[in-house]
Order: structure tokens, then sequence, then C-alpha cells
């Protein structure tokens, strides 16, 4: 039997202290595997974001503003270090606010939780600039130099699909530039985000350069927080409506943004694929994380040759997959994040029966016949049949489900990945090396992989095209966004 876990309330961080909300609203957490109140947390009204974002702007000229790069990069490693050091308590805080299975998140969010700290600090640590030697008009010459300096205060907005990972990752790069940020996590999983309030105090970042405030988007914390006019950047990853909302917002005073956006992204089998690979690829790129990853795939384009081959093992695969929560003996898959999403997600279930799908597998929700029917689940789902044109194939649904669909020539699937209006990623499954480097570039997508998926260096450029986000982080392309630069010209 499950046991009903205390429930726990999260508090605002700002300023180097945990505060309530002097809104004094506070909303609920509901978990993902139970169905219960989990937690109570403190809802920041303007009069907290207020607090945070003047928090945030007086640390960038305190002891902050005054460190030198190495130190800055210093600090930026023993995050790293103290958040491995208390991995156990990432872990825990990261699956109670998911649900998802705990081999996941230990495999996947909590090291890349450390690791986003300590690769932007090797990257600062080693930047270097470009100079440019002049002729001058009079004969003689000039010499170019650029500079960085940080941004300001950096508004961070983040999903509540990999919490920890996805906010630091736009936490790390920040305040590897200098920057300070108030972090506005998604409603539904405040905790790590919370947590990391401790591992800033506990490693001596200065106060008021981390910031935490919890609540909703519209009319809520979020809002307020993109309309503060002492905030000089917003970086968010989220849905593309709420994208469109906040450049609105950014407008105003003219705020740089970073969107990472949606997807609706395609794997491409063709029949010289490894197929044990391609079929183990794809498992992972549509069911992991219950489909709740960005990068995941939700539109399968199969060769002819190996298309009911395919079919058959994927829909195997998908049958084989033991649904659970977090410590659940065997667990592939988890609940989805709230019962509002699992809503969303099994009306387009419903809209695929309506729009005459032929469901291969899955298609509704399971009976478990155990405490697993508290939670939100799902079943892994494949459906085949519907046309091009067909929401179930143009829309981002976000869950374990994809579309399979056949495909003859090569002209005709580079015609059939790109028709979308999302842009985000794509895995191609090839033994031929030509046809991989053909193809790969033709795809209209800001991330393509060959024969692996979710394969991550940090160094290299990440974001979407089209409607899958705005500009690019990552390694030294974050200074596009985290940074002013300016050019020093000096004559000689
Ligand atoms: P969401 O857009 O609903 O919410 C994201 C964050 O924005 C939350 O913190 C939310 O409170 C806040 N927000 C909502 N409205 C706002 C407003 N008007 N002003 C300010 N803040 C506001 O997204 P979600 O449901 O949490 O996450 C799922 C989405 O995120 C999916 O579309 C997924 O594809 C996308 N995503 C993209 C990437 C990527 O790297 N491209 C990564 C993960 C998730």
């Amino acid at each position: 039997m499950l046991q009903p876990k205390a429930v726990i309330e999260h508090s605002l961080f700002i300023d180097g202290a945990y505060v309530p909300a002097r809104s004094g609203r506070m909303f609920e957490k509901i978990s993902p595997v139970t169905g219960e109140v989990m937690a109570r947390v403190h809802e920041a009204g303007r009069e907290d974001v207020d607090h945070a974002v003047r928090a945030a702007k007086a640390a960038l000229k305190g002891p902050w503003g005054k460190l030198t790069v190495a130190e800055r990069a210093g600090l930026l490693q023993d995050l790293s270090r103290e958040i491995n050091a208390r991995f156990d308590d990432f872990l825990e805080a990261e699956v109670a606010d998911t649900g998802k299975p705990k081999s996941l998140a230990r495999l996947v969010d909590i090291p890349r939780g450390g690791a986003n700290f300590a690769t932007f600090a090797d990257m600062i640590k080693n930047l270097g600039s470009e100079f440019f030697e002049t002729a001058t008009p009079d004969g003689g010459k000039a010499i170019n130099y650029g500079t960085y300096r940080p941004k300001g205060v950096i508004a961070v907005i983040s999903p509540w699909n990999l919490p920890l990972l996805l906010m630091t990752w736009k936490v790390g790069p920040a305040l590897a530039c200098g920057n300070t940020v108030v972090v506005k996590p998604s409603e539904i999983t405040p905790a790590s985000a919370t947590l990391l309030g401790e591992v800033m105090n506990a490693v001596g970042i200065p106060k008021g350069v981390y910031n935490v405030i919890h609540g909703f988007g519209p009319d809520s914390a979020g809002e307020f927080l993109t309309q503060h006019p002492l905030v000089d950047g917003i970086t968010f990853t989220g849905e593309t409506q709420t994208g469109e909302a906040i450049m609105k917002q950014a407008a105003v005073g003219l705020r740089d943004i970073s969107f990472e956006l949606g997807g609706k992204n395609a794997a491409i089998v063709f029949d010289d694929a490894d197929l044990d690979k391609a079929v183990a690829g794809t498992m992972q790129s549509v069911f992991s994380n219950c489909g709740q990853v960005c990068l995941g795939t939700e539109r399968v384009y199969v060769q002819r040759p190996v298309y009911d081959e395919f079919v058959a093992r994927l829909k195997q695969s998908a049958e084989g997959l033991v649904l659970g929560g977090p410590d659940h003996p065997g667990v592939g898959i988890g609940p989805l994040i709230s019962e509002e999403h699992r809503e969303k997600v099994l009306s387009y279930y419903r809209l695929a029966a309506e729009e005459g799908a032929t469901v291969v597998t899955g298609g509704g929700v399971p009976e478990l016949g155990d405490d697993r029917d508290r939670g939100f689940f799902v079943q892994p789902t494949i459906w085949s049949g519907l046309p091009e044109t067909s929401r179930i194939v143009r829309e981002e649904i976000f869950g374990p489900c994809c579309h399979v669909q056949p495909f003859d020539t090569e002209d005709e699937v580079i015609a059939l990945a790109n028709d979308n209006d999302y842009g985000l990623a794509c895995a191609l499954w090839t033994q031929d090396i030509s046809r991989a480097h053909r193809v790969a570039p033709q795809i209209e997508v800001g991330l393509v992989w060959v024969n692996s998926w979710f394969l991550r260096d940090l160094r290299t450029a990440f974001g979407g095209s089209k409607k899958s986000g705005i500009g690019r982080e990552g390694g030294e392309h974050s200074l596009e966004f985290y940074t002013e630069r300016a050019n020093i010209c000096v004559k000689l």
C-alpha cells in the first residue's frame, strides 16, 4: 500500500534566505503517483517578485560583481560538486514532483543538474576573445578586441518535464557569465529549484545571485517577472504559445529573449538501419519520461521494406513496458505529470479515434488493479494510417505516443519530416554513412541525431528552428544571450 507522506511546504528563496510569500497566497502540489496533495507552495505576488528582482539587481553590484572569472568558475565547480554530494536529496525531490522512474532521474536529471554548472565553469575559464588589426586612413593601424560583460538580471522560466536539468541549463551559463537570476520554476515542480537555494548558500554564492519565486504564468509570478522593468533578459523553456505571450511582455523595454519551445519531432528509419538499434532508440525517444520530452519523437517514418517488421517490434516493446511509480520494480514508464495533462493527452487519444487512426497498441487508460490506478497513467500508444494533415500528426501531444507511417524515397521522407510548424529535433536511423550526411543537413531542425537520440555534448549549440525556439544555448553559444559584447578599438 502507498503510505500518505507528510505534506511539505515550499517557500520562496530571495536574497539568500527562505521567505514566505508576502502575498499570503499558497497553492497545492499534487503527486502524479497518488493523486494526493504532497506540498503547499507559496505563491509570489507582484511585491514578492519585485523583492526578488531588486535583490538580484543589487547583487550585481555586490561581492558577486567583483569576483574574477576564475573565482566565479571555482564557485560553479563547487555547485556541481555539492549537487553530486546531495544527489539523493535532489533525486527524492525530483521523483516526488514528477513521478518519473528513479532509474531515469538517477541517470539523466540529477547528473545533468551538476554537469550544467561544471560545463559552463570550464567554458568561461577557457574563453578567448576575437582580435583584429585594422589599417587606418592615415597609414597607421588600430587594434580591435572583443570583451564581454554580464547582461544583468536574467529571468529564468522553466517547465516541469526535466525540472532541475532544464533550469540549471540556464542558471549555469547565466552565473558563469556573471549575471544574477530570478528563477520561476513550473508550478507543478517547485521542489528542486527550491532545494538548490540550500546548495547556493552552502558553497558561498553571494546572496541575491540566485532567487526563486513560485507561482503560475498569467496574472501570477511568471507574468509579474517578465513585466518587471529591472529584468534585463528572459530565458524561457516551455510551450510555443507561452513563448508568444512572453515575447509580447519582453517587447516592453526591448528585453532580450532566448526561447526553447515545443516540438513535433520525426524519426526516420531507412531500410538499411540496424533494426535492433532503431527499435531500441525509437522506444527511448517515444516513451522515455512518459513521452514528456521536448526532443521526443511523435512522428515515425519507416521505409516500406522494413515497415511491417519495425512496427511489429515497436509494438511488442511498447507492450512490454512496465508502468509504475518511481520505485516500482522494473518500471519503464511513469505517470503523466498531472491530471490536467493526462486529460490533454487523452483528448488526443480520443481525437485519433475520431480521425480514423488504426490503433497499433494502447489508446486509453490502463487498468492496473492496484495502487497505481490512483496515478495519472496512460497506455503507451502507437497509431498508424492517418493522413499528414491530421492533428495527431501535426500537433505536439507531449505524451507516450507516436504515429508511424511508411515512405519510399529519401526525397519523400525529407519533405514529410519538414512539413511541420515545429523544427526542434530529428533522429535518423541508417547504416549508409553518405545517406546520413546527405539527409541530416536537409532536415529543418536545430538538432539531428544519427543512430542515436538525446546524446548531448553540452558545448554544442542547442535550440530549435521554426516554432521550436529562438536562439541557441550551449557552450560558447550561450554567450550570445547571457552577455553583452563590446568591441574596444585602440588607435596605435
Ligand atoms: P508552459 O509553457 O505551460 O510553462 C512553462 C513555464 O512558463 C512555467 O513555469 C509556467 O508557469 C510559465 N508560464 C506560463 N505562462 C506564462 C506567462 N504568460 N508568462 C510567464 N510565464 C508563464 O510549458 P510546460 O507545460 O511547463 O512544459 C511543456 C512544454 O515545454 C512543451 O511544449 C515542451 O515541448 C516544451 N519544452 C521545450 C524544451 C526545449 O528545449 N525546446 C524543453 C522542455 C520542454
